[in-house]
């Protein structure tokens, strides 16, 4: 396990009493709250590599009002609360590092109303996306924000979670219309329009979307739908080189055409893929291309001009036309590439480095991050959303190892800072939580103030998910 950086330091919070235990059991009922071991294990880290830390309680709340009140109470008591979703995040988000309540989202889970003829549904952050889309294909309808875990609404917003149809249809801010937030003065607000355009005022829509539940409780989100496409088509090409792979990625985004996924892996990735998922690709460095459409024949000359485009980069093998079943299994395959990679290696642990460019250096990123691979004698596995500059990187390792988990730990930071200096970013989708603090004084410079004072002002007594986001000062 990577050393945790940050200060465990006293930040004003009162211990968790017998007394705070009693007025939660009043306010939801004695069912819905738990300071059993096992519950309080359950919540202590989510898919991370950081440290877990055990909450004083889970409460399981029910609605709006009743967040509200367990916020005005924890507020008055000076008590931290942190959110928790599905706890899929990677970087620590909704670790109770300062202990106190979780509130977990998981009875919060309905569809409150959906308005097919106008692209939208209003949930429950609890719900998954996926139960969603499920229930949502009867209109011919989906939520394209996809980040393969089964995350909730209220995760995805709180991460600005994004994933393998980002390229097409935008991350998960993209795809938000309103919400329905409790501030940690039990406050509750509704922001943001049904509109799908608006210029109206500050956007608060868009400030609580990726604050990771550091200023307040998402309790309803109204999203923006788009329609099942009718056609799809999809193309597998293999390259003898990650360069030549990535070059055509930046060739295809410059050429006017728009994949709904272009996704690169390495050739790593690509043996334990094979392995795992049977799929018997050629072990080189892969890219997984979808179009969808109206019509066969524009999604035919989509592919005409990918092909032309990835012969020009000596592409060894194009296979096109991929028909819905084997494409359904390709991305089956590629969603599930992480979990492949845990089977692979067993009893290890795992970093995901998760950091994105500007298209024009994802070349250069790559290319820098397996140099650096190399340079520590450590074990990953590339595989990216290409399309949108985002580079993942899988680390395999024994991290009680504290020589190797150092190496690691260098390695993440020197990839993540040379995407900042790219003009890139800490991270692409997975959001801050612990492990990318140390980062956030190169990405956001004298900005950086300007949020501190904005967590400042939702959240003056710091209850709100505390140790994340901010290095400490
Ligand atoms: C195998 C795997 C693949 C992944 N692939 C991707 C990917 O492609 N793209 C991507 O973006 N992510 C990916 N992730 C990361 C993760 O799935 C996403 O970040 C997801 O959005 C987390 O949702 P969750 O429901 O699990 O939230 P949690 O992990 O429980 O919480 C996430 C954050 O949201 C806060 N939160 C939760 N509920 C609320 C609420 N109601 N109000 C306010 N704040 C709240 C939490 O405090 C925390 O800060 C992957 C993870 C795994 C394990």
């Amino acid at each position: 396990m990577l050393p945790l950086t940050h200060r465990e330091g006293d930040m004003g919070f009162n211990a968790f009493a017998e007394a705070d235990l009693a007025c939660l059991r009043d306010l939801v009922g004695e069912a819905r709250v738990s300071t059993g071991r096992s519950n309080l294990e359950l919540h202590s880290m989510d898919e991370t590599h950081h440290r877990g830390f055990l909450p004083d309680v889970v409460v399981w709340p029910n609605n709006t009002e009743e967040v509200s009140r367990i916020l005005a109470m924890a507020n008055d008591r000076r008590i931290p609360v942190t959110p928790w979703g599905a706890g899929t995040s990677t970087e620590g988000n909704p670790v109770p590092v300062h202990k106190g309540i979780v509130l977990d989202f998981q009875q919060m889970d309905k569809i409150v109303a959906v308005r097919p003829e106008s692209f939208q549904v209003d949930v429950q952050p609890g719900i998954k996306y996926q139960d969603m889309n499920k229930a949502l294909s009867r209109y011919g309808l989906f939520f394209a924000p996809d980040p393969g875990a089964n995350a909730t609404i209220g995760g995805m917003v709180a991460n600005n979670a994004s994933g393998i149809r980002t390229i097409k249809y935008g991350a998960t801010k993209d795809n938000v219309l309103k919400l329905e937030v409790v501030l940690p003065t039990g406050e509750v607000i509704r922001t943001g329009t049904l509109a799908h355009k608006c210029s109206s005022a500050y956007d608060l829509v868009h400030l609580f979307v990726g604050s990771e539940g550091t200023l307040g409780i998402i309790t309803e989100a109204t999203l923006r739908l788009a329609g099942i496409p009718e056609k799809y088509s999809a193309a597998i090409v293999h390259f003898e080189s990650v360069e030549d792979a990535t070059k055509t990625v930046y060739e295809i985004m410059g050429s006017g055409l728009q994949p709904a996924a272009l996704e690169l892996l390495d050739e790593d990735t690509v043996k334990v893929v094979n392995e795992e998922g049977h799929l018997g690709l050629k072990e080189t460095p892969v890219l997984f291309i979808e179009f969808t459409g109206a019509s066969e024949e524009s999604l035919r000359e989509d592919l005409k001009k990918t092909k032309e485009i990835c012969s020009g980069n000596q592409a060894v093998r194009f296979e096109p036309g991929v028909g819905r079943d084997e494409r359904n299994r390709l991305w089956e395959a590629r969603h599930k590439t992480y979990e492949f990679i845990k089977r692979h290696n067993p009893g290890l642990s795992f970093l995901v480095v998760d950091t994105a460019v500007p298209i024009a250096h994802y070349a250069a990123i790559v290319e820098f991050a397996r140099r650096v691979v190399q340079k520590y004698g450590i074990r990953g596995y590339f595989l990216g959303h290409a399309g949108d500059g985002n580079l993942h990187l899988v680390v395999a390792g024994n991290f009680d190892d504290a020589g190797y988990a150092e190496r690691v730990d260098r390695a993440n930071e020197e990839i993540v800072c040379q995407a900042v200096s790219l003009g890139g970013t800490a991270t692409g989708e997975h959001g801050v939580g612990i492990g990318k603090r140390k980062f956030m004084v190169q990405e956001h410079g004298s900005s950086l103030r300007v949020m501190r004072r904005i967590k400042a002002l939702f959240d003056p007594n710091g209850i709100l998910n505390p140790g994340k986001i901010f290095p400490e000062e």
